[in-house]
This record gives C-alpha cells, sequence and structure tokens, in this order.
C-alpha cells in the first residue's frame, strides 16, 4: 500500500518520505540520521567519515532526549545499550556542546547495525526504491557515501520542506513515547487547534507539531487544490479545510455518526494562501477529493498517532477503518451530505 504513495510521484523524495514518514518506529534514530544526512548532503559533500556523521547524529539525539522520551515508555534500556548511553552522557555534551568521547563511541559502534542498516528497509520486506548512502570503508573508520539522490533532495528548494516533515513526525513520534500522553494519542488520536493550527494530544491539549508540518509530506508537498509545490518559505501556506464550513453550516452541528467534524485532519489539508483565497467556500473539486483521499491513505501507512486518528474519524461514521481505499468512499458520501 505505501508503494502507491511512491508510484504517484516516482522521485527520491518521495522515497525519502516513505522511510521517515511511514516506517516503524520503535526509537528515534532514524530522525536524528536522517537530519544529520540531510545537513552534511546539503554542502554539497559526496562522503564523510562516519566518526564526523556521528556527532551531529547524537548531539540532535541528546538534546531531544533533554525534552522527551525516545522510546517507548515501557522500554527499560539495558545499560550498554546506546539510548542508555547517550541519558547518562546527554547533560554533559549538552554542556560541552559536542558528543562526550564515550557518547560519540557507542554512536559509531551502534549506528551501522542500528540505524544505518534499517534507514533503507520498509515495512515487511521491501527496501526503498532510492538509496541515499553507503556505509564503506575498513571496521576501523567506517566511510558513509552520500549519493547522488541525497544531494539531489538536500538541495535548498528540496530540503527545507523535508526538514520540517521530519522535526514533526519526531515529535509526534516522541509524543506518543511519553506514558500518559502515548496512551492518550493511541486510544483518541489528536486534535487541531485551529486558532493556532497545531495539532495537539485531546487529553492536555498540549501542541505537538504544526498540522502544515505534520501532513505536507503524505500529499508529497503539493498544493492540495492546484497540484503544484508549495515552497516553505517562500510561498504563503493556508489550512485548507477541503470540505468548507459552507459544508459544515449545511450539515448543521457535528452529530457523529450523520455527519464528519470538519476541522479534522482528514479535511485539513496544506495549500497555497492565494489558491486557498480563491477557492473561498466554494465545494472542492473532484480531482481535490481525489487528492484527499490518496493523503489520508497516506497517513494511514504512518505508524502512531495520525493513522489513529483518520481510523476514528472512519469508524465513528460507520466507515471501515482496515480496509485500504475506505477513504475515496467516504469521501464521496460526504460529497454527496
Ligand atoms: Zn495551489
Amino acid at each position: 500500500m505505501s508503494m502507491d504513495f511512491f508510484h504517484l510521484e516516482p522521485t527520491a523524495r518521495s522515497s525519502w518520505r516513505l522511510a521517515v514518514l511511514m516506517g516503524a518506529n520503535t526509537r528515534t534514530y532514524k530522525f536524528a540520521l536522517g537530519a544529520a544526512l540531510l545537513d552534511t548532503a546539503a554542502e554539497g559533500r559526496s562522503e564523510i567519515l562516519l566518526r564526523d556523521l556521528a556527532v551531529p547524529y547524537a548531539m540532535s539525539l541528546v538534546r531531544h532526549l533533554d525534552k522527551a522520551p525516545q522510546a517507548p515508555s515501557a522500554v527499560v534500556p539495558g545499560a550498554s545499550d546506546f539510548l542508555a548511553v547517550a541519558k547518562r552522557e546527554a547533560a554533559e555534551s549538552l554542556r560541552l556542546g559536542h558528543p562526550t568521547e564515550e557518547l560519540l563511541a557507542a554512536s559509531v559502534r551502534s549506528m551501522p547495525a542500528m540505524v544505518m542498516q534499517k534507514f533503507h528497509n520498509l515495512r515487511g520486506e521491501a527496501e526503498l526504491p532510492h538509496r541515499f548512502y553507503e556505509v564503506t570503508g575498513s571496521s576501523r573508520e567506517r566511510v558513509v557515501r552520500l549519493s547522488d539522490p541525497l544531494r539531489e533532495i538536500a538541495r535548498p528548494e528540496q530540503a527545507a520542506s523535508l526538514r520540517g516533515e521530519l522535526t514533526a513526525r519526531w515529535s509526534i513520534v516522541e509524543t506518543s513515547f511519553a506514558a500518559e500522553i502515548g496512551r492518550s494519542l493511541i486510544r483518541e488520536g489528536v486534535a487541531v487547534d485551529m486558532t493556532t493550527l497545531q495539532i495537539t494530544d485531546k487529553r492536555r491539549r498540549r501542541s505537538v507539531a504544526g498540522v502544515t508540518d505534520a501532513v505536507i509530506g503524505f500529499q508529497h508537498g503539493l498544493c492540495l487544490i492546484c497540484a503544484e509545490p508549495i515552497t516553505p518559505g517562500i510561498d504563503d501556506i493556508a489550512v485548507d479545510h477541503v470540505f468548507p464550513y459552507s459544508f459544515m453550516r449545511m450539515l448543521g452541528p457535528v452529530d457523529h455518526g450523520t455527519a464528519p467534524d470538519l476541522d479534522a485532519i482528514w479535511n485539513l489539508a496544506p495549500a497555497h494562501a492565494s489558491c486557498n483565497g480563491r477557492k473561498s467556500n466554494g465545494p472542492p473539486k473532484p480531482a481535490e477529493l481525489i487528492r484527499l483521499a490518496q493523503r489520508n491513505e497516506a497517513i494511514m501507512q504512518s505508524p502512531h498517532p495520525l493513522r489513529r486518528t483518520l481510523q476514528l474519524t472512519l469508524q465513528d461514521n460507520g466507515y471501515n477503518s482496515t480496509r485500504s481505499g475506505e477513504w475515496l468512499t467516504f469521501i464521496q458520501w460526504v460529497s454527496l451530505l
């Protein structure tokens, strides 16, 4: 199923999104590696010593460890576990501004098997259609060769969106690891604060990530209305209600079972502010509805709270949350209400 997402836009960027947005998450190492790779490739480099790549990798992990758990709260790492070393060395590394010798050594030792081999694996047996690096060199001095596809996606116009998506995804995953929040997120999914356009956990209403950064990757970084790229930092971005508020007035107050909540993730999509302004309260075009269904199917391939949120929308309205392709059926139903 996640390959449908790739075939809609068969590029290196889609491969990257498969890895970062849709892979399994039991730790957050993949996000730390992804950020370090994007930064290194953005400098135009074609290779880097593993011990040099390990520096930004380890530092972003300890910065995140400082704020949130980086593994499910049920996991108690053994003393030699990399996460245990990172916890022990976090305060001193942050004080120094670079990893301690022990943290650096543990990173270099663990990265090849723990994260670098797995980065290109999809759930199941499949591999990503693109490879972003190869680890070469001897065991004494490993070298990471950065591939052309990686340097291509690290170009500024592509990388800005990918960095935002990676940060949002990291935040969503680590939030779901925290015991109390994790349980409520898994049961209830997330809400959207329409004033700040932040995704929040329903229990504490605490901000988890921005709506745009959290979902734009699942629509390939494209405006849902015109299907052209949205460039962060250049284009003004709006969060479009695909089914607009005028629908909500028609439907009356939200009543589970008869009308879905239009202020929820399933109906919210980043768009150019200009496209959104032109659309105003007009109804969505058929092509927009197909793109929305495809975007939601892609989110359903992504573990953790966003998928849960969409499952609940389907279930609350009497739809099957395990059948693939259900989003198009659901969206056609809403458009006929
Ligand atoms: Zn547009």
